[in-house]
């Protein structure tokens, strides 16, 4: 199938409720124009330079997402475009984006990267430690940031259960913490879900799937 067919037929089974990232990593521009003719217009990158690369080329309709591991010292790259950053995984990190977003008068939203996998290769926090940096006093003087939900990935694993259970914790922490509010509070958006988990994860409360390769083909391994 051509990539606009997988498209659509991905988008035609999305719920309402549920948005599709297009995974553009390691694609060429090419490939990501025949997702935007196809009418798409929320792409996703792991990498700050690509991503960077891609923005500046690309028209400026689209809507960027960071979903893989940010360093501190690149935030400055992309504050001024960034639509969600997925993967905040400290304060140190959200202090930094607050500063470069108040920078660029602008408000970024941000999602807390929770670690649900049964591998130590994936980065994240723990419940107890996202908990804790929603109520804590530092985040309270962050204005230009608002924290708007969790990202989580399951295990690489063809154990359906594994996976499934690890995407209901997340929902269970989600739903139990979404009654915490404040200004750079509010919890809308829980981002779980890749080609080959993403209906598994719509099942359990996915508002927000990263789907790369099923849209694009596999990738090649030169560049990922
Ligand atoms: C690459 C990537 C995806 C998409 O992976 P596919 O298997 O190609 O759908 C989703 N989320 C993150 C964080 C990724 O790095």
């Amino acid at each position: 199938m051509s990539i606009r067919e997988n498209l659509h037929s991905i988008k035609s089974t999305l719920p309402a409720h549920v948005t599709l990232i297009a995974v553009t990593k390691t694609q060429p521009l090419d490939k990501l124009m025949e997702v935007y003719d196809a009418g798409h217009r929320i792409f996703g990158e792991n990498k700050v330079q690509e991503l960077v690369e891609k923005q500046e080329a690309l028209p400026k309709d689209i809507e960027w997402h960071l979903i893989g591991h940010l360093q501190t010292n690149k935030v400055k790259y992309i504050a001024a475009f960034i639509s969600l950053v997925h993967s905040v995984d400290s304060l140190k990190l959200l202090q930094e984006i607050n500063k470069q977003a108040e920078k660029n008068n602008r408000i970024i939203n941000c999602l807390l990267q929770i670690y649900i996998a049964d591998e130590d290769t994936k980065f994240g926090l723990s419940f107890s430690e996202a908990e804790e940096l929603i109520n804590s006093e530092e985040l309270i003087v962050l204005k230009s940031i608002k924290i708007t939900g969790f990202m989580g990935m399951a295990s690489n694993t063809g154990q359906k259960e594994q996976i499934a259970n690890e995407f209901r914790s997340l929902k269970r922490f989600y739903d139990k913490s979404r009654s915490f509010s404040a200004f750079n509070v509010e919890l809308n958006n829980l981002s779980m879900g890749m080609s080959s988990d993403y209906p598994l994860a719509i099942e359990n409360g996915s508002t927000l799937v990263r789907v790369g390769s099923s849209i694009f083909g596999e990738r090649s391994n030169l560049r990922s």
